[in-house]
């Protein structure tokens, strides 16, 4: 018996569970942290960024492979709670954490915090203060970077993300906060950068940053986190990007500048999300119509900006492109199969506009998508989206169910849920004045 491809293999998974469906496997996972690993200094401690996706099976995997977790919400904490994470070992960061998550953070034993602005750290001290523990805070630094970068700037100018340099210098003495004690420095200048040279640009930058810093306002520095910017490809096909000569140039100015990072003082750390998972899912898709409009053809999928790709509505997105799966199933031939023997009036002439079902014209995956003879009943599958995905999406828009999300690995299925938007009851008119202060 010939064993299915992964085609195949994921039209096998959609008999069994339905489409859409998102399928993200394990050792892809696996691969992508040891990966990374190697393109950093040792000893350097890496945070997996739930943002990307906070699916606990995925957590729980990195985990085991050594990652801690970086939390910024209820929600990713609790995700990051389930998948074993111990709370000690979390990162909650983030703007405008609010005096109620910090207490639940606080209570459930979170004790490292990234505290983006002198409002922050107080609200931080105050929420350790009331149940008796102090937390530790890096001071996360909007500082101009390295010049002649690339990638998405996160900081060097107005920003709502971290302390401006000159707030900082000006005021050291709004950093002495009862129960919370500063303990080192948070940079995040940018991300998804492909090109290794301004990514070690940035880093370099920050190292002398906190150097300076540390001299400058007198702190300790036990943990530098020196953030990120590894890069994935998204929604299209495409591998990520090594970094093959960071270790080297990054682990040199961490000599240079903060000597005993070696032994742990400081420790380095670093963030990712996209770069660690972004290559492990897909989501399989069923084309549900296919037609012309004035010259153009459409595709329209069973999955929309519903599922994925939600944030191009804020323009930060990339061109998306699909495949076709190529199956033995019938009722999902290829492209080329359905070419050559049913080619219909309803087929996709070569290229196509992938539309979702909802009704919205904002509901569009990919133009000009090369997808010759797609017919309707067609699989086609979108590569890299393990990252930014489903919680990236408008999922509750139009009411269509989430996808399913397998998780395999190495092929092997571990798990089927689907996730799930629920009504609950905030309680009566006349308990709703608590029930607002616990969803604070
Ligand atoms: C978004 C974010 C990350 C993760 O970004 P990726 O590009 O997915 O690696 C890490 N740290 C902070 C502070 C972030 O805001």
């Amino acid at each position: 018996m010939r064993t299915p491809g992964r085609g195949g293999r994921l039209a096998e998974l959609v008999e069994s569970y339905g489409s859409p469906l998102y399928v993200y496997d394990l050792s892809r996972v696996r691969k992508a942290y040891e990966d990374l690993r190697t393109a950093l200094p040792d000893p350097s401690r890496i945070y997996y960024s739930l943002k990307a996706n906070p699916h606990p099976d995925l957590v729980a995997e990195l985990r085991r492979c050594g990652a801690r977790a970086e939390v910024t919400s209820k929600g990713e904490l609790a995700s990051a709670l389930e998948a074993g994470c111990r709370a000690r070992e979390l990162l909650y960061s983030g703007p405008g954490k609010t005096p109620g998550e910090l207490d639940e953070a606080i209570a459930r034993g979170v004790r490292s915090y990234s505290a983006e602005s002198f409002g922050d750290l107080e609200r931080i001290g105050e929420a350790a203060t009331a149940r008796g523990v102090w937390a530790d805070c890096v001071l996360r630094i909007n500082a101009a970077g390295a010049p002649g970068s690339a990638g998405l700037r996160m900081t060097g100018s107005a920003s709502q993300f971290g302390f401006d340099l000159d707030a900082l210098l000006g005021a050291p003495e709004r950093l002495k906060v009862h129960g919370a004690r500063v303990v080192g420095l948070h940079f995040f200048p940018l991300t998804n950068a492909r090109d290794e040279e301004s990514l070690r640009a940035e880093l370099v930058q920050s190292i002398a940053t906190a150097a300076e810093l540390r001299s400058a306002l007198g702190i300790e520095l036990r943990l530098v986190d020196l953030g990120g910017g590894f890069a994935a490809p998204y929604a299209v096909p495409g591998e990520r990007p090594g970094y093959a000569g960071l270790r080297d140039a990054v682990s040199e100015a961490l000599d240079d500048h903060l000597p005993g990072w070696r032994e742990g003082a400081p420790v380095v750390a670093f963030e990712s999300g996209r770069h660690l998972v972004g290559d492990s899912g897909e989501l399989v898709c069923t084309v549900t119509d296919v037609k012309d409009s004035r010259g153009t053809s459409y595709a329209v999928l069973d999955s929309g900006i519903n599922h994925l790709g939600g944030l191009s509505g804020l323009g930060r997105l990339l061109p998306m492109s699909a495949r076709p799966l190529e199956t033995d199933s019938p009722h999902a031939a290829s492209g080329e199969e359905a070419q050559d023997s049913q080619r219909s009036q309803d087929a996709v002439a070569s290229r196509a506009t992938l539309a979702g079902p909802l009704c919205t014209p904002a509901d569009v995956l990919g133009r000009g998508v090369e997808l010759p003879g797609l017919q309707a009943g067609q699989l086609i599958s979108f590569p890299n989206v393990g990252a930014y995905g489903l919680t990236a999406s408008l999922l509750g828009f139009l009411g269509h169910p989430a996808p399913v999300e397998v998780v395999t690995d190495g092929g092997e299925v571990i798990t089927a849920t689907r996730l799930a938007l629920h009504r609950q009851s905030a309680g009566t008119p006349a308990e709703a004045p608590t029930a607002a202060k616990e969803l604070q």
